[in-house]
Parts: C-alpha cells; structure tokens; sequence
C-alpha cells in the first residue's frame, strides 16, 4: 500500500495527499473500502469482510488487541484484499 499517494505525500515523494477520485486522502482505507473508482473491483473484498465492513485489520491479516490468543488470520478475506488490490492495479509500478 505505500504507493498510496497519502503515505507518498507524507514522505514528499508525491504532491498531493488526495486520490485522484478528487473526494478524498488517498489512505488505505479509502483505497480497499471507500474509493468510487474501484467499486466495481470490491464485491469480493465486501463479501469476505461483510460482517466486520472496512476493517482494515481483518482486509490486511492483521491480529487487533482485542483480538484473543486463539485468533487467526481471516486468509479468505486477505486473499480477497490481494486480488482487488492487482484488479485495480493501483499498485503497480509506474
Ligand atoms: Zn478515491
């Protein structure tokens, strides 16, 4: 996700924070969860995640503190954040 333009922005490697949506910083969750340009691109990724929606924990294989020493990675729903992420090709060197 570090070629998201809010992380490149931070870094002064891009210009701007914002998405080129024009709605709003360009951040991981608006990237997997929000961003208009992908939508088409996201119905698996809402389907795996569908119970814990924009939760970028869960969408990236991430434990939470609330989380208990049982937990697991949801792989379904990384595996579904992987796929959108090549479908939308946003992450590709350019
Ligand atoms: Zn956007």
């Amino acid at each position: 996700m570090a070629r998201l333009n809010g992380y490149l922005n931070q870094i002064n490697v891009a210009e701007t924070d914002q998405c080129d949506c024009g709605q709003a910083r360009e951040t991981v969750e608006h990237f997997l969860f929000r961003c208009r340009k992908w939508t088409a691109h996201r119905t698996e990724l809402l389907q795996c995640t569908q119970a814990h929606r924009r939760n970028i924990s869960l969408a990236l294989g991430g434990k939470q503190p609330s989380d208990d020493q049982n937990w697991t990675p949801n792989l379904e729903a990384v595996r579904a954040s992987i796929r959108f992420a090549i479908a939308t090709r946003r992450l590709e060197a350019t």
